[in-house]
């Protein structure tokens, strides 16, 4: 049986953990390590930890149970907003989530109040991009509502940003939560621990000493997985950008015209796709496919491999300026973007080999 598998260097996730978490410290930033696009496994949470984050966020309770079960011994965070019907297993599995709605909250008042424990929350504020939070005029209402909740200890305000409708973080926003945070602490004569307002599209604004002293927490993973921040996806200095990898088998390799021959209609996809005239080009057919990658966001470690395209169960490459030429069996290595690794750690159908000091740790 063949199957394509994707490995992790996981020296290189704590090498980067390392120089995110150092350069978060030199500004005031504490670091939450996110595991999401790993899918929370166990050894990329340890690998983060053993780097320095000080907590583990993934944005499914599922994910965290996993790495609660595999006895990854932390503080942990719940980054997507927990569902009204899910208070009970939010309270018990993590420390603090974030928060935009007053019936949720009220829900873990109430779980965590059964359970006699505090459960800390961050509300979230919507700085512009227009996924979760509070609009920036409804924070204080709110945060009156919030803050008189038995069970609950607000830590402070939350943003996240570039992640759905791509505006970046920059001054004005990072300046408006923190004018925000001190409307509520002169509000209510309270004083936020937290003001959580980066993910890895951040980096840029952190390093260039851009932020208010204020802002103290970031939740970052592509930064620590991959190695770029994410406005521009440049790598990060001091960071590696191969700790993932994508292996696939060949298994067709044949000489064929690098245009369909005949009357054209949709792909299995519901595209027609185009293809440049080369003439006779040698082509790879992969054990990998749209069920286990993105095909946008892989690129061949070896820059004289084109990838033509893909269907379900299969990566078709042009491999016709690899002098020595690509054999059937032959193993083809890619990188991944964000959303390739997402869909390979989410596929059953690809192996994870996680690896260190060399030394492969199973799977
Ligand atoms: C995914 C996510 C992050 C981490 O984003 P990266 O770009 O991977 O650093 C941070 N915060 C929230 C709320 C998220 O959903």
């Amino acid at each position: 049986m063949t199957y394509p598998y994707l490995t992790i260097d996981l020296d290189k996730i704590e090498h980067n953990a390392r120089a995110i978490v150092g350069l978060c410290a030199q500004h005031g930033i504490e670091v939450a390590g996110v595991t999401k696009v790993t899918c929370g496994n166990p050894d990329v949470a340890a690998a983060m930890l053993r780097g320095g984050v000080t907590a583990i966020a993934d944005s499914r309770l599922e994910n965290i149970q996993r790495l609660r079960d595999a006895g990854i011994d932390t503080r942990y965070m719940l980054l997507r907003l927990p569902p009204l019907s899910g208070v009970a297993q939010v309270v018990a599995s993590v420390a603090v989530s974030l928060n935009s709605e007053l019936p949720v909250l009220r829900g873990l008042s109430q779980a965590a109040t059964r359970r006699q424990r505090i459960h800390e929350v961050i509300v979230m504020v919507d700085l512009g991009d227009l996924r979760e939070g509070l609009w920036p005029d409804e924070v204080v209402p709110f945060m009156g509502d919030a803050l008189a909740l038995d069970g609950i200890r607000v830590l402070g305000l939350g943003a996240n940003l570039a992640c759905f409708g791509g505006v970046v973080p920059d001054e004005n926003n990072m300046r408006r939560l923190v004018e925000l945070t001190h409307e509520i602490e002169r509000t209510f004569k309270i004083q936020l621990a937290c003001v959580s307002a980066l993910n890895s599209s951040g980096l840029a604004l952190i390093a260039a000493g851009a932020l208010p002293a204020r802002v103290n927490h970031a939740r970052i993973g592509e930064a620590i997985v991959l190695g770029r921040e994410t406005v521009h996806r440049k790598p990060w200095p001091g960071t590696d950008q191969d700790a993932c990898t994508l292996y696939a088998e060949v298994l067709e390799m044949k000489a064929k015209p690098s245009q369909p021959v005949g009357t054209r209609g949709e792909d299995a996809f519901g595209h027609v796709p185009e293809f440049a005239a080369r003439g006779l080009r040698q082509r790879a057919l992969l054990n990998v496919g749209r069920e286990d990658i993105d095909v946008h966001g892989i690129t061949p470690r070896d820059p004289r491999i084109e990838v033509l395209g893909a269907s379900s169960g299969y990566l078709v490459v042009d491999v016709g300026d690899v002098a020595a030429g690509v054999r059937v069996g032959d193993e083809l290595a890619f990188d991944l973007n964000y959303s390739a690794l997402l869909r390979a750690m989410t596929s059953v159908y690809v192996k994870k080999r996680l690896f260190r000091a060399g030394v492969c740790l199973g799977g």
